[in-house]
């Protein structure tokens, strides 16, 4: 007999993580870079330590189940009630989270494509179908196919501002005129994993929309404060659909530790956001390296950027390979073949710049 597995599951697309840097261990004799997972370079900061630590003492208890701390650190930090804020064990469990609550077979979840690879692992996962919209030509998200792919089977609708992978962000007012039009029982996922690198004047500003009921906005600590180990993410949002994201949580998930990282983050945002800084300045810097190489790199305003290397993408990975880089290639035949970069440590960046350079388009 076979085991009972829903067909939602068996039939689920693995999520494929970033490699480990590897491969050549730096061609050029130096160490290996992995810019393949849009981590942060920089260590956590020794204050951030020395809580994780004192935390870790009281590790024989199950971790404070409500968060209490974290929560009222996040919420004083945005301005919130603690009734609007939910943690979990990094944004991508919120995410599954939220479609758990609002979304099941038959219903219809709207995302543009391509855009974050979980996506279509957690709408599958609720059992819902998820609906493609694919990006623009200057790989941004199609507000207006995504307005118009809107039927009344659809539960929600997912917004990645910056776009994982390709990079732009979203704007502010665009996406304010995009929720006016989505029926009020459809949930808006604006997801802002990338915000803090995102220096435009005018983007997406997740928090500003949530005078509506129906939006929320997904965040993590895993990129601009440095934490993707700890997992942990959150969401803010309607109180109803805070309890329901918390209902829905496993028991426990976001660990002693965790919570620890999370409060001395904050106590040390300055430090934090001075590192997110100079990661832009690199990315300025790499970016218009290689735009003046003639790569017509979309706008990148997350820690990472689209190097549109289309049906020489394997090539091209094999070329960063060599060199001790280990980046993300996506190479499925479509449209957005290409590969992702994150910005990492400056002789990292350099060498990015060097193979760019060194192998001209
Ligand atoms: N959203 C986007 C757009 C992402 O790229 C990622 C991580 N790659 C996440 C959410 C999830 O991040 P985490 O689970 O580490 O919070």
């Amino acid at each position: 007999m076979p085991l009972p597995i829903r067909p939602e599951v068996a039939s689920l697309p693995a999520y494929v993580p970033g490699r480990p840097a590897g491969g050549a261990g730096g061609g050029a004799g130096g160490p290996a870079y992995k810019l393949s997972s849009n981590e942060n370079p920089y260590p956590p900061l020794p204050g951030v330590l020395e809580a994780v630590t004192a935390a870790c003492a009281r590790m024989n208890r199950y971790p404070d189940l409500a968060n209490t701390e974290a929560t009222e650190a996040l919420a004083g930090r945005l301005g919130l009630g603690t009734d609007r804020v939910a943690l979990g064990t990094g944004s991508v469990a919120v995410l599954y989270h939220l479609l758990q609550a609002v979304s099941g077979p038959g219903d219809e979840v709207v995302h543009a494509w391509r855009s974050f690879e979980a996506y279509p692992i957690a709408v599958q996962l609720t059992g819902a179908t998820g609906v493609r919209v694919p990006l623009t030509d200057g790989a941004r998200h199609d507000l207006d196919a995504m307005a118009a792919a809107i039927t009344d089977r659809t539960r929600a609708v997912l917004l990645c501002t910056p776009n994982n992978p390709t990079g732009p962000a979203l704007d502010h007012d665009a996406v304010a005129a995009f929720v006016a039009q989505v029926p009020e029982d459809v949930l808006v996922v604006v997801d802002e994993a990338y915000v803090e690198f995102s220096d435009r004047p005018g983007v997406c500003r997740g928090p500003e929309l949530l005078d509506r009921p129906n939006v929320v906005v997904l965040r993590t600590l895993s990129k601009a404060y440095g934490l993707a180990g700890f997992r942990v993410g959150y969401c803010l949002g309607d109180p109803e659909l805070i309890r329901a994201v918390r209902a829905v949580s496993l028991p426990f998930g976001v660990s002693i530790p965790a919570q620890a990282a999370v409060v001395a983050s904050l106590a040390h945002e300055t430090e934090l956001l001075d590192r997110v800084a100079a990661l832009v300045a690199e990315r300025t810097r790499v970016v218009d390296g290689l735009r003046g190489l003639g790569w017509d790199v979309p706008e990148a305003q997350g820690n990472f950027f689209w190097l549109p290397t289309a049906a020489g993408t394997a090539t091209w990975n094999d070329r960063f390979a060599a060199a001790g880089l280990t980046v993300r290639p996506f190479a499925d035949g479509g449209r957005w073949d290409g590969l992702r970069i994150t910005v990492g440590e400056t002789e990292a960046n350099d060498r990015v710049l060097e193979v760019a350079a060194a192998h001209p388009r």
